[in-house]
């Protein structure tokens, strides 16, 4: 019989945070906005589902004061404050994002500045709409915060908005939620419920994803992928990360690199070296893969699912790698395994032209 995921010794912390989840967040948000007492929503988008922010706009009716469409990757400090100041003129009282973790961010950022509530719509599976984390970039430096006022309040998860999420983006995001739970099932401050959070999540996933990259996806493949990527952001927001996440960090802050994508690949990777120093963490998440280890099924689910494999695709050189391993193994976060320099520098090689991965 299976373990259970008891431990001896933990501590567990739940975040007050309202999840609504199932179709029609369009109709229900304006009585969200009322929920918290506001009268004056600034809705939040990329400029890339700016047609989505109007259509929410429109369906906040009285309660909707405007729209700023000018969230991006990275949460670049400048286009905050320049938010900053379309709230001040437009006296709102509260935010409304519809969009990925690039907008999260920015409806995060103007949170932390203005004290204002939040209402969160995730259109991807990034899940940062679950974490009190934000990252911010200014001069070319990324750095991180976790602060409990940029957790948002509210979270409305709608399945007729994901399905719109770019096919690559499916996957991709997909991986992305995927490594937040198999991070947090080693997590040095794991407790019994981030575990089970997290296994739940990858189960789901694993199940739902194949289904959207393969035939005519239904509304319960995408709420099932959502319900699997709120588990996993909730598990980040709950513990620490480790390699996985530094060496992500490092390769999107240092190179530009996108995201979800750069997740995707390094994935199978980070987990080969971890995983046997926690064999025993990581033996579920094999067997929800059908494998023989965690890594080896992450790398079959990656390929099978069309996600990429190699560095290279994503814009990365052999040139850059000695200064990835510099940036990868500076500052490391705590890891179940200790960071050896020459282990990381083979497994950028081979992370970037997607040769197997290897303990
Ligand atoms: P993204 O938000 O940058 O979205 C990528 C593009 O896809 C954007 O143009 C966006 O408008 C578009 N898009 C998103 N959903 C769509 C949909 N349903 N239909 C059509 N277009 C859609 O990408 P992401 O992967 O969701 O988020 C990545 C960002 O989120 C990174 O900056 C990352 O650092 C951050 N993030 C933060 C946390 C946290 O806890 N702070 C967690 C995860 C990710």
């Amino acid at each position: 019989m299976t373990a259970s995921l008891f431990l001896p010794e933990f501590a567990y912390a739940s975040a007050p945070q309202r999840v609504v989840f199932g179709l029609g967040a369009q109709e229900r948000v304006a009585a969200e906005v009322a929920m918290l007492g506001r009268a004056r929503a600034l809705v939040v988008t990329t400029p890339e589902q700016a047609s989505a922010g109007a259509a929410l706009l429109a369906a906040l009716g009285p309660l909707g004061v405007g729209h700023c469409a000018e969230a991006r990757m990275h949460t670049p400090v400048d286009v905050t404050e320049a938010a900053v100041a379309v709230v001040q003129d437009l006296k709102a009282d509260c935010f409304v994002a519809i969009g990925g973790g690039s907008t999260t961010g920015l409806s995060k950022a103007l949170a932390l500045r203005t004290g204002l509530p939040q209402i969160v719509i995730p259109t991807s599976f990034a899940g940062s709409e679950a974490t009190p984390i934000l990252g911010q970039t200014e001069g070319g430096r990324k750095t991180t915060l976790t602060d409990p006022r940029v957790r948002p309040g509210v979270i409305l998860y709608d399945v007729a908005l994901v399905r719109t999420l770019p096919p690559h983006l499916v996957v991709c995001s997909g991986m992305n939620a995927i490594a937040h739970a198999v991070e947090g099932l080693y997590a040095r401050d794991r407790n019994p419920i981030s575990s089970l959070m997290a296994l739940e999540g990858i189960r789901a996933l694993a199940h739902a994803l194949p289904n959207l990259t393969s035939g005519a996806p239904q509304d319960h493949d995408w709420g099932e992928a959502l319900y699997g990527a709120w588990l996993c952001g909730t598990v980040l927001g709950q513990v620490g990360m480790a390699l996985h996440h530094k060496l992500c960090h490092a390769l999107g802050g240092g190179f530009n690199l996108p995201h979800a994508e750069t997740h995707a690949v390094i994935l199978p990777h980070a987990v080969a070296y971890i995983e046997p120093t926690v064999s025993d963490q990581l033996r579920p998440v094999a067997e929800v893969f059908g494998s023989a280890t965690a890594s080896a099924g992450l790398m079959d689910f990656a390929t099978r699912i069309g996600a990429p494999t190699r560095l290279s695709d994503l814009g990365l050189t052999a040139a850059d790698l000695p200064r990835a391993l510099d940036l990868a193994t500076a500052n490391p976060y705590w890891n179940p395994r200790p960071i050896v320099r020459e282990a990381i520098a083979a497994l950028l090689a081979r992370a970037l032209v997607g040769d197997p991965p290897q303990a």
